[in-house]
């Protein structure tokens, strides 16, 4: 259960900005997930549902957008989409690094 531990994991790191911006609630969560990543969107808002009772976030609602899978390639320095099973470059097929695709962010936070 990966979305379990990763739901854990967001709450810790929720509760932290919580404190640094002094919130009393957290009305919203935005977050930004790759399709590399291995996260299945829909088990992570269940997880985020049970475990956001009693806690600061309580009556939030977590948005998920799921981003692209970008890779640079660098024989030609070009930047390209990717798709999870080929991450060569269209131009000259040699091996691309991935930009972005695989990622977890935070990427907002609405609270009072
Ligand atoms: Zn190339």
């Amino acid at each position: 259960m990966h979305e379990l531990s990763l739901c854990h994991a967001l709450f810790k790191q929720i509760e932290l900005l919580a404190s640094q911006i002094h919130a009393r609630r957290i009305v919203a969560i935005e977050l930004q997930i790759g399709p590399l990543a291995g996260v299945e969107p829909s088990l992570l808002k269940n997880a985020f549902d049970l475990r956001k009772q009693n806690s600061i976030a309580q009556h939030a609602i977590l948005r998920i957008e799921q981003s692209e899978i970008k890779a640079h390639c660098p024989q030609c320095h070009t930047d390209y989409d990717s798709t999870i099973n080929d991450l060569r470059c269209p131009q000259c097929l040699c091996a691309g690094h991935l930009l972005s695709g695989n990622e977890i962010l935070i990427t907002g936070l609405d609270y009072n």
